[in-house]
């Protein structure tokens, strides 16, 4: 009878979906000893201010260095994450992992500005983000400042007021705030004014066409401009290409990120790229 199916594509598919169940199941158990056993990495991409062409921040990205699998990215294991109530946990980890290692390049004399990390709504919702937050930055003796936490435009959608209200106390508490994946997520534009935020970093989306795509364009201009009048920052990610990079800046964009500059590479491999440290 599958085989028969099978023509069809209904067994075959089926047969697939239980492997893909699977292998979340079996990553799923194999999760919950990550972090015990030290298998979570935290990658670092740079963050390059246009005008100078020189990096300023930092954005930390989990890896799972898997056992077996090697390297898993964030966007197969955070979903099993959240499904198995772990996602704060990690978020916790990536912010105690990054505020290290930036203590570490500033005792260093590496001249950065700030250090983002993801925050997820989960972490949010179920975690102590402020009280987490408040740790990492006394224990490594870090300027609230220095922090920046990104969170997704479609995150901030669901917010409610407790949402809010966070982002309000480490707004007090001089901690940064960046809308992640802006121009993806149909936020309201009252409720963006409503919050404290620094950043607004426009999506990959918009970027890769760029500049061959009118309405791409269009789009970068309009997240540009739009941050300008709320004097905000603007970060464009996924930048490729000398050419996104040069039209990105000539429509007023202040910074980037992108595999032109480097792919998320661990802490001893992006400090070659860091430029000299001051004596
Ligand atoms: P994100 O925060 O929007 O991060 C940007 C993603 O785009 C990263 O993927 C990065 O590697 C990728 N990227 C950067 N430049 C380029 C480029 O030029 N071209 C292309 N094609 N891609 C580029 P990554 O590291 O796989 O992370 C995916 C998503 O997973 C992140 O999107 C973020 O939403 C989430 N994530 C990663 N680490 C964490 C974490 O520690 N906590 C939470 N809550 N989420 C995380
Ligand atoms: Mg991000
Ligand atoms: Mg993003
Ligand atoms: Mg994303």
């Amino acid at each position: 009878l599958a085989k028969q199916r099978g023509r069809n594509g209904y067994a075959f598919y089926t047969q697939e979906l239980t492997e893909q169940a699977r292998r979340r199941l079996n990553l799923e158990t194999d999760l919950h000893e990550a972090i015990a056993l030290n298998q979570l990495r935290v990658y670092y991409q740079l963050q390059m201010d246009l005008g100078t062409g020189r990096p300023v921040g930092l954005e930390a990205l989990v890896r799972w260095q898997h056992p077996t699998q090697g390297i898993i990215a964030p966007d197969e294991f955070l979903p099993v994450a959240r499904n198995a109530g772990m996602m704060s946990d990690i978020d916790e980890f990536v912010l105690d992992e990054a505020c290290l290692q930036l203590r570490h390049w500033l005792d260093a004399g590496y001249p950065l500005q700030s250090m983002a990390v993801n925050m997820s709504g989960y972490w949010m919702e179920r975690g102590d983000v402020f009280g987490n937050v408040a740790a990492a930055l006394r224990r490594y003796g870090l300027d609230p400042g220095c922090l920046e936490l990104e969170v997704t435009e479609d995150e901030v959608m669901h917010f409610n007021d407790d949402g809010v209200l966070l982002l309000d106390r480490l707004a007090i508490l001089g901690v940064g705030l960046a809308i992640d994946d802006f121009g993806t997520g149909y936020s309201s534009l009252l409720r963006l004014k409503r919050m404290p935020v620094n950043k607004l970093k426009i999506d990959r989306g918009f970027v890769t066409d760029l500049p061959g795509s009118d309405s791409d364009s269009a789009m970068a201009r309009a997240i540009i401009a739009l941050g300008k009048s709320l004097q905000l920052k603007v970060i464009a990610e996924g930048i490729e290409s000398e050419e996104q990079q040069r039209v990105l800046h000539q429509f007023g964009c202040d910074l980037g990120q992108g595999y032109l500059y480097n792919r998320p590479l661990p802490a001893s491999e992006i400090e070659k790229l860091l430029g000299e440290p001051a004596p």
